[in-house]
């Protein structure tokens, strides 16, 4: 078989892998436009803020490495142009060598991710200050800025995760941080009373945080930002984080069937809707695992499971995509805050009816010393079976909704966490677990 991949990095690396170690014979070639492959695009907000000191330490493969220890034809600076169902072929565009070819396929794998939404703004064009974060070369751009103007006030728009994680990267740069955010919170995946342990973080750093507010307008140059409420900032740079939107201009103009917002439907198998064409990652939409409406989930660990199984799937496994559960977890600043399932405004925003709990334990037994309190939150639905967690506190948040996400997996409902034996010595939890203690509660 000959198997074509786009898109060399969560999604398009691990299905390369893992065809590979399927099958020893296969071609499997695998397009990247940009020049790196299998890069850590998580990672990238922490290397501009200087706790990942060494850039090299987010390039996880090089392109000769990965070549040659797993058998692949990797071709970056290689950018797809148009996919061909009818011959079954992709075109390609070498941005090295100017030359453009067609490569044939039997299988073709589409994971080419997601684009940062950057929506017309009065004033964006006059301003070359203004940056979006998804990969190696936007990152390079925003530390050079930094240091070349030793910039030392900055706004960023958005206050999703790569938002709040870019924040604090810039705090820690000693940049003052005006952040902006369109609704009356940040972090959308956690309810609005969670949200507010963050919002007093965020205060406590220094951040000048204005909620319930969008940018409207870039004036002189960018340096001077105009919000819909009147209000003016001044800022050397702006970081836009607005949010993502699935890069799926390929699929649509090869007549492949699209779903919510421009991403490219798939079933369960990860076939589009034309035969031997399958789509991976942040481009495709899911069955969200706890309501079962479609829904984009822009991811790692989606895109990775996703590789891995379409790999599975092309080579006659019998696996299925079981939907997303949406798992997360940020650092902002001293605090993590991690979810899992639906949050309450989901669940009101489609009518689903849910009980919901609120405790506050300690995150290790409190006469250790350090103990801190977890906010957790957890909503059940009316059969009892747990629908979503969230967390808020600086210390054990992520286990707890980890440990509960799994639950979720296999179907726990909200009593049968009380029976769940978890690790206990007083360094890093107590006898009765926080999220044993979710589910006496719950009772
Ligand atoms: P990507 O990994 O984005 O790969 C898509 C690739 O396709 C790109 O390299 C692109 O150049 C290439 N491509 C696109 N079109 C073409 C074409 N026509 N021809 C050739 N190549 C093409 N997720 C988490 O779960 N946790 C985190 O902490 C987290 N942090 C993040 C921080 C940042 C700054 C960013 C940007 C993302 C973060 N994510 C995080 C999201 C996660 O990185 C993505 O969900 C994941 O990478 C999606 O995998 P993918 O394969 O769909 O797309």
């Amino acid at each position: 078989k000959k198997i074509v991949i786009i898109g060399g990095v969560a999604g398009g690396a691990t299905a390369a892998t893992r065809l590979r170690r399927l099958n020893e014979k296969d071609d499997i070639i695998l397009f990247e436009k940009g020049e790196y492959i299998s890069f850590a695009n998580c990672g990238l907000p922490y290397h501009v803020g200087g706790t990942i000191k060494n850039r090299e330490d987010l390039l996880l493969q090089t392109v000769d490495g990965m070549s040659e220890q797993y058998g692949l034809d990797i071709r970056n600076f290689s950018e797809v142009t148009a996919i061909n169902p009818d011959k079954k072929s992709v075109s390609v565009k070498n941005h090295q060598t100017n030359e453009t070819y067609e490569e044939t396929f039997d299988q073709l794998i589409i994971s080419t991710g997601a684009k940062a939404i950057v929506p017309p703004i009065d004033g964006l064009d006059e301003a070359d200050n203004v940056f979006s974060l998804r990969n190696i070369p936007d990152m390079d751009n925003i530390k050079k800025y930094i240091a070349d103007k030793q910039v030392k006030e900055a706004a960023i728009i958005g206050g999703g995760f790569i938002g709040l994680e870019m924040m604090e990267n810039l705090v820690e740069l000693g940049i003052h941080v005006h952040l902006v955010e369109m609704s009356d919170q940040v972090m959308p995946n956690i309810d609005f009373e969670l949200a507010q342990i963050l919002h007093a973080q965020i205060d406590l750093h220094g951040v000048d945080l204005t909620l319930s507010d969008g940018l409207k307008a870039f004036q002189q140059q960018g340096k001077k930002l105009l919000l819909n409420s009147g209000k003016t900032i001044s800022a050397d740079m702006t970081i836009l984080s607005i949010g993502v939107a699935p890069e799926s201009t390929l699929a649509k103009e090869a007549g492949i069937e699209l779903g919510l917002r421009g991403s490219i439907k798939v079933n369960d198998k990860l076939e589009t809707s034309i035969p031997d064409i399958y789509a991976i990652g942040d481009a495709i939409e899911v069955t969200d695992f706890v309501n079962g409406q479609p829904t984009l989930i822009p991811l790692a660990w989606p895109a990775n499971r996703q590789g891995r199984l379409v790999a599975d799937i092309i080579n006659g496994i019998d696996a299925v995509y079981q939907g997303t559960q949406g798992t997360s977890a940020a650092k902002i600043f001293e605090l993590t805050a991690a979810s899992t399932g639906n949050s309450e405004k989901t669940l009101k925003r489609l009518g689903i009816p849910y009980h919901s709990i609120h405790i506050h334990p300690n995150s290790h037994a409190g006469y250790y010393p350090g103990a801190s309190p977890i906010a957790l939150k957890l909503l059940f639905g009316t059969d009892g079976k747990i629908l979503g967690a969230q967390g808020v506190g600086t210390e054990g948040v992520d286990k707890r909704i980890d440990v509960i996400s799994t639950a979720m997996k296999f179907g726990a409902a909200a009593p049968d966490l009380a029976a769940v034996e978890l690790a206990y010595a007083p360094p890093y939890s107590s006898a009765k677990d926080p999220v044993n203690m979710l589910g006496y509660t719950a009772d």
